[in-house]
């Protein structure tokens, strides 16, 4: 099978101190635009769309989606048509995740948040699918059970790259988390960050999502106190750490997914949460084309994230 992304050691003080080793599986880098975690969601759902013979994929986002984004160039690439329902005005499409989905050909429809929130509602979904009968409907962040085994992988690499105790995962809508869970076979410690806040819901989420023997696994975990502030939300003080981070490493985390799952890890590791001589991995799941629609809204700082103007 083939390795999508290698797998580095971090070398930190921190971790030298309380006798760690962590490393990154870096599916930052399995495409240089395209977000890791969602390039392995939608890889089996495009192979499904296609089987089943439907001319394109409907899906839904926020305006600065990492999904919609990834949806937009992999239909591209396959020869799939893409629409997408994204939450507000149609002002959006100029900001820099929207504009480049619109040039791979993506197709916007703009809603309302009441309407947005009807995105997994049944009588909706039945409507959308009889006005876009040749579309396949993928929910929100690429989550269902399509999503499985393309991340499923992930653990199946990771176990040829290395042996480790313990993976940490961002968690937004929970798909990534539940594929990693169904592939680990309760092997190892599986930790999630919800990145949103409230996020116990996401437990039940991502047990659904589960096919039916690995609804009773119990080496996974749902970590809720590292939210930041809420889905989208982020202080200075962690922007800072991101960027000394990134000054120590070399390794970019942004703020919204892959930097709060960091940002955890840190904390942990400072808590003494994980045993001495136990080794970590970090699934950097991407989000990096995020950074320029954060700088574009005055959130971050261009000078101080060069990738953004490196693309
Ligand atoms: C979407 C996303 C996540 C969360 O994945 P879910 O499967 O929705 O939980 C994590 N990191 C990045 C960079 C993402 O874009």
């Amino acid at each position: 099978m083939k390795i999508l992304s290698p797998i580095e050691k971090i070398i930190h003080p921190l971790f030298s101190q309380h006798q760690v080793s962590v490393y990154v599986k870096r599916d930052e880098i399995i495409h240089p635009i395209i977000s890791g975690n969602k390039w392995r969601k939608l890889a089996s759902n495009i192979e499904y769309a296609k089987q089943l013979g439907f001319k394109g994929i409907l899906s839904f986002g926020g305006a600065y989606s990492n999904h919609l984004h990834a949806l937009a160039y992999a239909g591209q690439l396959h020869q799939l048509s893409t629409i997408a329902i994204v939450r507000g005005e149609p002002a959006y499409q100029s900001n820099p995740t929207l504009s480049q989905a619109i040039t791979w050909g993506m197709e916007l429809k703009f809603v309302d948040r009441k309407t947005y929130r009807l995105r997994d509602d049944p009588a909706y979904l039945t409507e959308l699918q009889q006005r876009y009968p040749d579309y396949y409907i993928v929910p929100e962040g690429g989550s269902n059970q399509h999503a499985l085994p393309g991340v499923g992988a992930v653990i199946t690499e990771l176990n040829q790259q290395l042996e480790f105790d313990s993976l940490l995962v961002p968690v937004g809508s929970g798909g990534t988390m539940a594929g990693l869970i169904a592939a680990d076979n309760n092997q190892h410690q599986l930790l999630g960050v919800a990145v949103l806040k409230q996020a116990d819901y996401l437990k039940q989420q991502i047990t659904e999502l589960l096919p039916k023997p690995a609804k009773t696994f119990n080496n996974w975990q749902l970590v809720t106190d590292f939210h930041g502030g809420g889905y989208g939300k982020f202080s200075q003080q962690a922007v800072n750490e991101l960027i000394a981070f990134n000054q120590q490493t070399g390794l970019i985390f942004e703020p919204v997914y892959s930097g709060k799952m960091l940002l955890a890890a840190l904390a942990l590791i400072r808590q003494g949460y994980f045993k001495s001589g136990s080794t970590i991995v970090l699934l950097h799941t991407g989000g990096l084309q995020g950074i320029k629609g954060l700088i574009a809204q005055k959130r971050l700082i261009a000078a101080q994230w060069p990738i953004a103007n490196s693309q």
